[in-house]
């Protein structure tokens, strides 16, 4: 059952609110989705269905995940609705070389359809790609892939969400069985006795989230973060480790070491809900304390006394996030810190377990529809002879009709343009040319394209370089679902209208649809939309069948797995979903408790081993580069970048070195640094920190131009999930003098 106090308040989903009267939803950026409420059209004579009517974000408390609490993103998101930079009408290049100029709509969506149904005809349906993200509603990601899948007859659909936790995913679902960020409610950090925090840095990047950390300390239990750097977040910690970057799989495995050293495995868990421990075991003891000492350069008593702090708990936590994940090895670094909570019985059990702190807003319910390579909607696979049948079904078509895998996003990204890949893209909601890593590539990719549309809300670096520029609503302009961290569905609600010159992404796939010969299957209606998604996803790992949107707004979220029907009930037939029962399912908050996802069962340990990043340093380049966020800044930037209040507080790129790096090329606080690795060369003004090791140098990744962090960055891919490396490359820095 959901943790809710009270109902939220609104209108009906879909139905802007009346003047002054607040409306119940959730924050447009990350994966915490804070609630809050949109009181709109508060400024003198404004009406809620005007275009551009002022929409004031007032505290929603009942809200139990952040109690009212925003960060300035969430509570300066509004200001993007009525901006001047907003996208307005649609935007055609009518000669090649020319720039962006006015269209009608009829003439843009004209334009998508001839562009890539052209390029199609004469060259195959996979010469189309479509690439997604994780900030798309639930509705918008599932009809993306059924557009993807069905109208265009393409393989080659990826998103950016692969850049944000693929790897924590690939190892949940090898370990459990079944991949959720959280497998608990958010509330749980509170109440565990330790958390170990792997490569998060939530107060920056989530900062009301960092309240159930306060608390889990007030009440006596320990926190431990493991971060290159000394965040804001590690300031907050028990204990800190600072390991080498590239080398938190060799700490977790050090640990592990030690848990087998002392005593500390818990037998009778290993023995009962678990497989594969003696391999394990034996990879673990391959990393004795002080070789993991020279390997991380984190002292072995701060080893043991993590390994104490975390053991000696009545219960633990490890979370997980960008950190390990971003890597080349990050499915086996994930995959070495869930074996030392099985190992410790941390798993399975109440206030106990391995969670990953998914990064975008719908980071989650993104790649459970269908806008990922390899998969269907309700979390099935795409290469699964019964989910392809049953999507199918759904949909209406032979199950023959659907394509198989794709590629995954970088690689998608790096085919663009060439022999074999897309020649056409339709893009929506992601802006690769700053988000993407080795930038330069990807944007020259990009480029090279036959046809390139775009829908966003502003023109961002990446539409700058389209043929047609579709504008689409904001989140407060439409209804939709998203999918939080917690796993929990969440409805955001219709608070203003749109502009008129704005269409929704619905609307525009629904367009597009008819114009390539699909007048049906493609609802406008958000509500619609999902209950397709329902019936699509009935019977799957992420089932949504038993979530309504009215469930939603009473409850106010439904933590998925929350099937319609009692198993074998009519959960896998197409038609209408069958009324609810008399005992609806109540949701599933927590996970695994009486067993995993596996087959028999039983958690799966993997056993892992330590290996070096895929660039070292040498002596050309002899520092790594790692890469982040911060606080006033979201992602590429594309929509923070333009909120004035966000801007002056984080106006550009710098690069963060420590004070004998500094001294050793002469560079003061404030002068520019360039930043070289093998792919390219980033300038930004120096920020000097005792607070990093000195043998690294952090850059934030939200600004295009001369100090594009991912310029640098290695699009060297992790093997199960095919995430890049973002987080670890080598570099060297030098002084600037000239570059500005
Ligand atoms: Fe929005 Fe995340 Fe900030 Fe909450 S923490 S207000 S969800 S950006």
């Amino acid at each position: 059952m959901s943790a809710t106090t009270a109902p939220p308040t609104g209108p009906a989903p879909g139905t802007p609110s009346a003047v002054g009267v607040p409306v119940d939803t959730h924050c447009p950026y990350c994966a915490l989705q804070c609630g809050m409420s949109l009181r709109p059209g508060t400024s003198a004579g404004a009406q809620a269905a005007d275009a551009g009517a002022s929409v004031e974000v007032v505290e929603r408390t009942a809200f139990d995940v952040n109690r009212g609490a925003l960060c300035g993103k969430g509570r300066t998101a509004p200001a993007l609705l009525s901006s001047g930079v907003r996208l307005t009408g649609p935007l055609v290049r009518r000669h090649p070389g020319g720039g962006l100029e006015p269209a009608s709509w009829e003439e843009a969506l004209d334009r998508v359809a001839a562009g890539l149904s052209g390029v199609r005809t004469a060259h195959g349906p996979d010469a189309v790609g479509v690439f997604g993200g994780g900030g798309l509603t639930n509705e918008k990601a599932y009809l993306l892939g059924k557009f993807a899948r069905l109208v265009l007859g393409t393989s080659q659909i990826d998103y950016n969400g692969r850049f944000c936790m693929s790897s924590a995913a690939a190892a949940h679902n090898r370990a459990f069985g079944l991949d959720r960020g959280l497998p608990f409610p958010l509330a749980d950090v509170a109440r565990t006795g330790c958390v170990i925090l792997v490569g998060s840095n939530p107060a920056e990047t989530m900062p009301p989230a960092l309240r159930y950390f306060t608390e889990l300390r007030e009440r006596g239990g320990k926190l431990v973060v493991i971060d290159p750097r000394r965040t804001r977040t590690a300031e907050h910690a028990d204990l800190h480790l600072a390991p080498r970057p590239g080398t938190d799989l060799a700490l977790a495995l050090g640990m592990l070491h030690l848990v087998v050293a002392e005593g500390r495995v818990d037998e009778e868990f290993v023995a009962a809900r678990t497989t594969g421990w003696p391999a394990a075991r034996a990879a673990a003891m391959a990393h004795w304390p002080e070789l993991v000492e020279r390997i991380t350069g984190v002292p072995v008593p701060a080893l043991r006394e993590a390994v104490a702090m975390f053991c000696d708990a009545g219960s633990s936590m490890v979370l997980t996030a960008r950190g390990p994940e971003q890597q080349s090895k990050g499915t086996d670094t994930v995959g070495a810190w869930i074996n030392l909570c099985l190992a410790t019985g941390r798993a399975g059990r109440p206030l106990s377990g391995y969670g990953c702190l998914t990064g975008q807003g719908n980071g989650q319910g993104g790649r459970e529809h269908g806008q990922k390579a390899d998969q269907l909607p309700g979390y099935r696979r795409l290469d699964d002879p019964a989910a392809r049948e049953h999507v199918a079904r759904v949909w209406g078509v032979e199950p023959e009709v659907l394509p198989g895998p794709g590629r995954s996003a970088y690689e998608l990204l790096d085919a663009l343009g060439t022999d074999g890949g897309p020649r056409a893209l339709l893009l929506s909601g992601s802006n690769p040319v700053v988000s993407a890593p080795h930038a330069a590539h990807v944007e020259e990719r990009i480029a090279s394209l036959d046809f390139l549309a775009v829908c966003d809300v502003v023109l961002s670096e990446t539409a700058e370089l389209a043929d047609v520029v579709l504008p689409v609503a904001q989140w407060a302009e439409e209804t939709g679902t998203v999918t939080s961290l917690e796993g929990r569905v969440l409805l955001r609600r219709r608070a203003v209208a749109a502009p008129p010159g704005v269409r929704t992404d619905l609307e525009v796939l629904n367009a597009l649809a008819a114009r390539l010969g699909w007048e049906k299957g493609f609802p406008t209606d958000p509500e619609e939309v999902f209950d397709e998604l329902r019936r699509a996803s009935a019977g799957g790992p992420a089932d949504y069948s038993g979530i309504t949107y009215r469930r939603i707004a009473e409850e106010d979220g439904v933590f998925w797995p929350c099937p319609e029907a009692p198993a074998g009930e009519g959960t896998d037939v197409p038609g209408p979903v069958p009324a609810p029962g008399p005992v609806p399912h109540p949701g599933t908050p927590r996970l695994f408790l009486d067993r995993f996802a596996t087959p028999d069962g039983r958690a799966r340990f993997v056993p892992v081993t330590h290996r070096p990043s895929a660039e070292e340093p040498d002596a050309g380049h002899p520092l790594l580069l790692t890469t982040g966020r911060v606080l006033a800044q979201y992602q590429s930037g594309a929509q923070t970048r333009r909120v004035a209040e966000l801007n002056d507080a984080a106006p550009g790129p710098f690069v963060q070195l420590h004070p004998r790096l500094a001294e050793r090329i002469g560079v003061a606080e404030g002068e520019p640094v360039a930043v070289v690795s093998r792919r390219g060369r980033a300038v930004a003004p120096a920020r000097i920190t005792p607070g990093i090791r000195p043998d690294t140098v952090f850059m934030p990744f939200h600004w295009p131009g001369a100090g594009r962090a991912n310029t640098l960055t290695n699009p060297a891919l992790d093997p199960t999930s095919r995430m890049p490396e973002f987080k670890v490359c080598a570099v060297r820095v030098e002084r600037a003098d000239g570059d500005g």
